[in-house]
């Protein structure tokens, strides 16, 4: 009798394998607790419309990857149901959003996952059918402060002590702001005047690519098209007012926080609800399948899917790649921590000037072990005081004079006492008891 075997693309995973994963996830939970993300767990498959949605019905992964069944009807009243194994997540997570109507009441909501994905694609190393992938989302109404640069530069600074607290050694971040959805139409337009006289001089992709959807001409990967890729007109420049200042605010907040990244005018993507930042992190030692996780901003996705405004900003990770990058040089990770109880604090910056000093003090005391909610500098006080008061034990004020002196003003709500505290004993000091602390 023919041996059974695991359908080709996908693969059975065994020890001691599997401990190297499951340190994996534990770290990455562990991360994003400290940066008060939530877990989600959304179902493996979705009706199909949503992907077709929300995804996009002209992208690879709609068009030729999906794995999409009739779903039969089990009682004549039913109709048949066309259900889709969901090949990425975020579709799935902005659904329960809107389902459970997650934006009510203004919050923020910081959601992460952890699960398979399927998608029919040429399985070779570091690709397969059924892979698994690490995921966030910070999403909320307007008023939660999830149009913010700053949170653009929080997803991605937590991306960097997530990529070293797992000792990947030598990851890239490349980055790049694709706009609005009017700068991405002018720029689409400019582009192909610009492909006009020389699509005919590439490859037979890029010639079709040329007329239907010139931005994903950027992505071609033949070498002899490069050097006329090369000359094409750059995104940067069709940019508006508001989309330059975004983006310069989330490089100035990366720099602040001592993230290192690449400008990468080529990386974009074709969905109108994808805008402003868009990122990606590489590994040169994966070889063809070099990026670790890709994201950016979506605020267009939710109304997109029928929902209300909800301005968002998500990445999705390979874990089967970071397994792969990993395997070479295992060392012992920490232990999980569990997000059931108050953060250790709230900083609030008192302005848009002090988002970026505040992430690099959130940088530093997640680094210490704490866990910290940040808030955004357009925010009242009054209502920073709110939400810290729901979210932390403590706010931490971080004002005009609190960044000169280097001393910063520290509210303890379970005493409702005050304190000025400096920079340097910030870690300790939140680190001792709430209840007994002097403030
Ligand atoms: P995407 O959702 O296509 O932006 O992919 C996000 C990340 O998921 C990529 O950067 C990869 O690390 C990982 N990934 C995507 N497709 C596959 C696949 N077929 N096999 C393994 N990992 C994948």
């Amino acid at each position: 009798m023919a041996t059974l075997k695991a359908v080709r693309g996908t693969r059975d995973l065994l020890p001691p394998e599997t401990a190297l994963w499951n340190r994996i996830e534990q770290t990455a939970r562990q991360v994003f607790a400290r940066y008060n993300f939530g877990e989600i767990r959304t179902p493996i498959f979705e009706d199909t419309a949503l992907f077709a949605r929300g995804v996009g019905e002209e992208t690879d992964i709609v068009s030729k990857e999906m794995y999409t069944w009739e779903d039969r009807a089990r009682a004549q009243s039913e109709k048949a149901q066309s259900l889709t194994l969901r090949p990425e997540n975020t579709a799935g997570v902005v659904r329960a959003y809107i389902e459970h109507q997650l934006g009510e009441g203004g919050k923020l909501q910081k959601l992460y996952y952890i699960g398979p994905q399927f998608r029919r694609e040429r399985p070779q190393k570091g690709r397969y059918r059924q892979f698994w992938q690490i995921g966030a989302e910070a999403i909320g109404p307007p008023s939660s402060g999830s149009e913010s640069p700053l949170r653009d530069a929080e997803v991605l600074e937590m991306l960097a002590t997530l990529l070293d607290e797992l000792s990947i050694a030598g990851w890239r971040l490349e980055i790049n702001s694709v706009g609005s959805a009017a700068d991405r139409a002018r720029y689409n337009e400019v582009l192909r005047a610009a492909l006009e006289p020389v699509a005919p001089k590439m490859c037979a992709d890029c010639r079709r690519r040329a007329v239907t959807n010139p931005l994903r001409v950027l992505d071609c990967k033949v070498p002899e098209d490069q050097p006329i890729i090369e000359t094409l007109p750059k995104i940067g420049n069709s940019l508006d007012q508001e989309s330059k200042e975004h983006f310069a605010a989330v490089l100035a907040a990366l720099d602040a926080a001592g993230v290192p990244y690449h400008r990468n005018a080529r990386l974009v993507r074709g969905l109108d609800y994808y805008t402003r930042t868009t990122f990606e992190f590489t590994h040169g030692g994966l070889g063809a399948q070099n990026a670790l996780l890709g994201g950016g901003r979506y605020d267009g996705l939710s109304e997109a899917l029928g929902g209300p405004r909800a301005p968002g900003i998500g990445f999705a990770m390979g874990l089967d790649r970071l397994v792969l990058t990993l395997e070479a040089q295992q060392r012992a990770l920490p232990e999980t921590i569990y997000i059931d109880t108050p953060c250790d604090a709230y900083i609030a910056p008192l302005g848009e000037a002090q988002n970026a000093p505040a992430l690099a003090l959130a940088r530093e005391l997640r680094k210490s072990g704490l866990r910290v909610e940040i808030g955004d500098g357009t925010f009242r006080l009054k209502k920073s005081l709110e939400i810290a008061n729901k979210l932390a034990w403590r706010i931490v004020i971080l004002g005009e004079d609190e960044l000169k002196s280097g001393i910063v003003t520290v509210k303890n709500f379970l005493t409702g006492l005050q304190a000025k505290v400096s920079r340097e004993e910030l870690s300790a000091y939140l680190k001792g008891p709430v209840g007994r602390n002097p403030a």
